[in-house]
C-alpha cells in the first residue's frame, strides 16, 4: 500500500530544507528521496510500500534489529520517570552511573572511566582534548601530533574529519594540516603499499609496524600523543589487518610512551561477536576506547570515550582554586539514552547475538566468498563476523577501482535489499538478529545485482 500524499509533503520540505548528510544534493533532488515509514526486526518499508532486508543496520547501528517494544518500554519508563537532568558538577542519574559501571565491567584492562558523548565523532573529538590536557599536566606539553592512517574513518566533526584518512572525504574542505595529524599506511592485505606484495602476513604486519616506529622517531617521539586505529577499518572498505599487527603497533607505541586509541564505534557490541574487539580479537589494549552506534543500537544517539585508571587518575587531580575539567555536553550522560544502552545490553545478553554472530559470521563470510568472487568485477570478498565489503574492479590484475558500488545498490533496492555503496565498494553490516535465511536472500540478491552491473 503506498502512502503518495504524505510522500510528496515530506520530498517538498526535503528538497527545500532538509541537508543531507554525505550526500550529491546535485542529483538528488530530481530523484526525490526514498522515505522510510517502517522499521521492523531486520527489515525496513518505504512510503511506496516496498520491504527491504536492512543490510546495514541502519548505518553500523541496529544491532539488536528494529522497532522492537521491549526498547520502546525502557523508554518510556525512563522518559516517564526522568527524562533528563544535566550531570554537571555534583548531580547525576541512576542510568549514566549504571551504564558507565556496566561498561567497565565488560572493557581491557583498566578502562574503567567512560566520558559520554552524543556519537562517535564528538567521542574521537573528546578523546584527544583530553589526551592533550592529560599531557600538560604530566609536563609532557610537546606531545600534540597524532597519528592516523590512510583510509580511516573517525567521523565529521572538524577534528574527527581530519583524523579522517578517506581523501574523497576532503576534497574542498579545509584540513588542520598535517603539522598535527599525519597518516601511516591503511592496514590493507589486498591493496599493498609497494614492497609488501610479496610477504607473508607475519612479515606485512611487522613492515606496517615498522613504517609507525619510523614515523613517531620522524615526527620525534616527545612530539608524539597518539594513534589511533579502529581495529578493522570500516567505512575505509572493511579492512581486515595482517595477524599480529594491533599487538605489534600497540607494543611500539608503549616503547614512546605513545598512547593508543581504538576506534571501536563499529566493532563493539556485538558486531564482532564480543563487548570489545581490541583485546578479545585483536590482542591489545588500548589507553582509550571510544564506541557509539551498537552501544544502544542506534535507538537513541549516545557515544563514549572511555579512558584508562592512568589517564583518570592525571585528570582527576585536584584543580587549581575555581578550576574544573572544562569539557562537557548538554547530552554527556542523557538518562534515557543511557536507559536505552542498558536495555540494549540485556536484550544482546538474553538474546545471545553474540553467539549467532560467532556462530553465522563465518557463514556471511564464507558464502559471500563463493558466490560473488567469480564475478568479474569482484576484485575481493573480505571481513570478519557482520562486517563484510565487496571490492569492485574494472581489472582482478591491476585491482583499478570499478565506482559502480552506487549502481549495484540501486539494483539491490529493486530486489529488496539495502547495501551501502561507498565508491568501488559495497559494505554489508547487517543487525546482529539476522537469520541464516537472510543470510542466504541477501546473497543471492546481491549476486543477482552485481551480475546486472557487470
Ligand atoms: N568512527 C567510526 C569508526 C565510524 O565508523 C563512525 C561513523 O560511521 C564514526 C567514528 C563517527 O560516528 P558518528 O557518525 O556517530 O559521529
Amino acid at each position: 500500500m503506498t502512502d503518495s500524499i504524505k510522500t510528496d509533503k515530506v520530498w517538498q520540505q526535503d528538497k527545500n530544507h532538509f541537508i543531507h548528510p554525505y550526500t550529491d544534493f546535485s542529483t538528488f533532488h530530481e530523484e526525490g528521496s526514498q522515505v522510510i515509514t517502517k522499521a521492523k526486526g531486520n527489515f525496513v518499508s518505504d512510503s511506496q510500500g516496498n520491504t527491504f532486508l536492512d543490510g546495514i543496520a541502519g548505518l553500523w547501528c541496529v544491532n539488536i534489529g528494529h522497532g522492537r517494544e521491549d526498547m520502546a518500554d525502557a523508554i518510556h519508563k525512563q522518559i516517564t520517570q526522568m527524562q533528563y537532568f544535566n550531570p554537571f558538577g555534583h548531580s547525576t542519574n541512576a542510568p549514566a552511573s549504571e551504564l558507565a559501571a556496566e561498561i567497565a565491567k565488560r572493557t581491557p584492562g583498566d578502562l574503567n572511566h567512560v566520558f559520554f558523548t552524543s556519537g562517535g565523532s564528538v567521542s574521537n573529538d573528546s578523546a584527544f582534548r583530553i589526551i592533550h590536557y592529560y599531557n600538560n599536566l604530566r609536563d609532557k606539553t610537546t606531545k600534540k601530533k597524532i597519528i592516523s592512517r590512510d583510509s580511516a574513518y573517525h567521523g565529521s566533526t572538524y577534528f574527527a574529519a581530519n583524523l579522517t584518512g578517506i581523501q574523497a572525504t576532503k576534497s574542498s574542505f579545509d584540513s588542520l594540516g598535517d603539522e598535527l595529524i599525519s597518516y601511516v599506511s591503511a592496514a590493507d592485505m589486498y591493496r599493498r603499499p609497494i614492497g609488501a606484495e610479496q610477504l607473508t602476513e607475519d612479515e606485512y604486519a611487522c613492515f606496517l609496524a615498522n613504517e609507525l616506529e619510523n614515523h613517531i622517531l620522524r615526527l620525534g617521539a616527545d612530539n608524539v600523543a597518539a594513534f589511533i586505529l579502529e581495529p578493522v577499518m570500516g567505512a575505509g572498505g572493511v579492512l581486515v589487518a595482517p595477524k599480529g599487527y594491533h599487538k605489534k603497533c600497540a607494543d611500539i607505541c608503549r616503547k614512546y610512551d605513545v598512547l593508543v586509541v581504538a576506534d571501536e564505534v563499529v566493532t563493539a557490541f556485538g558486531r564482532l561477536g564480543q563487548w570489545f574487539s581490541s583485546e578479545a580479537i585483536f590482542d591489545f589494549v588500548p589507553d582509550v576506547l571510544i564506541t557509539a552506534k551498537g552501544i544502544n543500537s542506534g535507538y537513541i544517539p549516545l557515544g563514549a570515550t572511555i579512558i584508562s585508571a592512568d589517564i583518570y587518575r592525571v585528570i582527576s587531580q585536584p584543580q587549581c582554586e575555581g578550576g574544573v575539567f572544562s569539557m562537557g555536553f548538554t547530552y554527556s550522560g542523557h538518562a534515557t539514552a543511557c536507559a536505552a544502552a542498558l536495555k540494549n545490553f540485556e536484550i544482546l545478553e538474553q538474546e545471545s547475538l553474540f553467539d549467532n554472530v560467532n556462530k553465522l559470521g563465518p557463514y556471511l563470510q564464507q558464502t559471500a566468498r563463493e558466490t560473488l568472487l567469480t564475478n568479474s568485477i569482484v576484485g575481493d570478498v573480505r571481513g570478519t563476523g557482520f562486517m563484510l565489503a565487496i571490492d569492485l574492479v574494472s581489472n582482478k590484475q591491476t585491482k583499478e577501482r570499478l565506482y559502480q558500488a552506487q549502481r549495484v545498490f540501486e539494483k539491490c533496492l529493486e530486489k529488496g535489499l539495502i547495501i551501502r555503496p561507498v565508491g568501488n565498494i559495497i559494505v554489508i553490516s547487517p543487525p546482529l538478529t539476522l537469520t541464516r535465511d537472510n543470510i542466504d536472500s541477501l546473497i543471492s540478491k546481491l549476486k543477482e545485482a552485481i551480475d546486472e552491473v557487470s
